[in-house]
């Protein structure tokens, strides 16, 4: 198995509005994710945002939520004393409690902050230490309990484009003995990478990236940053992080790595007019084959005349698409990292 970045060019062809003998071409490419082998679809001819949102009348008509720091630790659950004797873990201002509304085994909600809501230019690499920092002691503390569930996610939700009903800043942690569908691609094909070539798939790639220079954006300590060859959404940045696996054995310098990576790429999304965003943290246990991942992608921004950005291509092609070259995306992030 090598690295290779393979890539289809396609082409629709129509003859113009206006009559005549103009042709317009439309390029679309379609390109393989050298680890995974899934297709994506990138498409050239994304609509802007349009200007950013007034978020006022929703954080007015949505104020003293359960997150808020009047009622977050009056109103939310506690860990179960052979997790956390403390029913909750805080860093900062950052807090973690079990997720009332679990999907799994072990489903914890870190609110970020005590501010309701802020805008993605607003999040602090601070904030994000703190949050994180809370993340990966719930994960400690629950593996010290059970040692089989060593999948986990830290994932974000932001705005309702990204699926979080609750505008109050939050991530989710989420924990099992068995793996989601992506970690499983991840881990078992970076296991054959490294079967067939005795090397770290995520060594090598950084390597060739940053040879080729069109899509690696920055080192933060040990943390990569990059853009994917093959993209599975919006303006997606990628964070892989040197000798690490599982967000347990970070200390904290690649934390800090990590939240400000974070924070670079939504200060880019702002500018953008974007709002909205998911980020998944891919953290596995126990696997030599596997590095530390973290994905970032933004969402269709919320807007009036909102537009949701899963079309039957995503939902029923499994074809996941992104709206911006990703050698362009790349140089444009670029300057808003350290
Ligand atoms: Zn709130």
């Amino acid at each position: 198995m090598e690295i290779k970045f393979e890539r289809f060019h396609l082409q629709s062809d129509s003859r113009s509005p206006r009559g005549g003998s103009e042709i317009i071409s439309v390029p679309t490419e379609v390109r393989i994710d050298p680890l995974t082998k899934r297709r994506s679809r990138i498409i050239t001819w994304a609509l802007p945002p349009q200007d950013k949102f007034d978020f006022s009348k929703m954080i007015q008509e949505s104020k003293k939520c359960i997150f808020c720091p009047e009622n977050v630790l009056q109103k939310t659950p506690q860990f179960l004393n052979e997790i956390s004797s403390e029913g909750r873990i805080s860093v900062g201002e950052a807090i973690g409690f079990p997720n009332l509304y679990p999907a799994g085994t072990y489903g914890s909600v870190v609110v970020l902050c005590s501010d309701h809501f802020l805008n993605l230019n607003q999040l602090t690499s601070e904030i994000y230490e703190e949050a994180l920092s809370v993340s990966v002691e719930i994960i400690r503390k629950t593996m010290g309990f059970d040692p089989d569930a060593r999948f986990w996610q830290i994932s974000q939700n932001y705005l309702l484009p990204g699926g979080s009903s609750i505008l109050h800043p939050h991530l989710q942690v989420i924990g099992d003995p068995i793996p989601t569908n992506e970690m499983g691609w991840l881990l078992d094909n970076s296991t054959s990478y490294y079967k067939e070539n005795g090397t770290l798939y995520w060594n090598d790639l950084i390597q060739i990236e940053k040879g080729l220079g069109k899509r690696y954006i920055s080192s933060i300590g040990k943390v990569h940053w990059f853009v994917s060859f093959a993209p599975i959404g919006f303006n997606e940045v990628c964070g892989s992080v040197e000798g690490h696996g599982s967000v347990t054995t970070l200390g904290q310098g690649e934390i800090a790595s990590l939240a400000k990576g974070i924070v670079s790429t939504l200060k880019y999304y702002y500018e953008k007019n974007l709002n909205s965003f998911n980020f998944s943290i891919y953290s596995i246990v126990g696997e030599t084959s596997y590095q530390l991942l973290i994905r970032i992608i933004s969402r269709t921004p919320f807007q009036s005349n909102y537009l949701n950005d899963c079309t039957s291509f995503e939902v029923l092609q499994s074809e996941l698409t992104a709206n911006i070259i990703p050698e362009e995306l790349c140089r444009e992030i670029r300057p808003y990292f350290p």
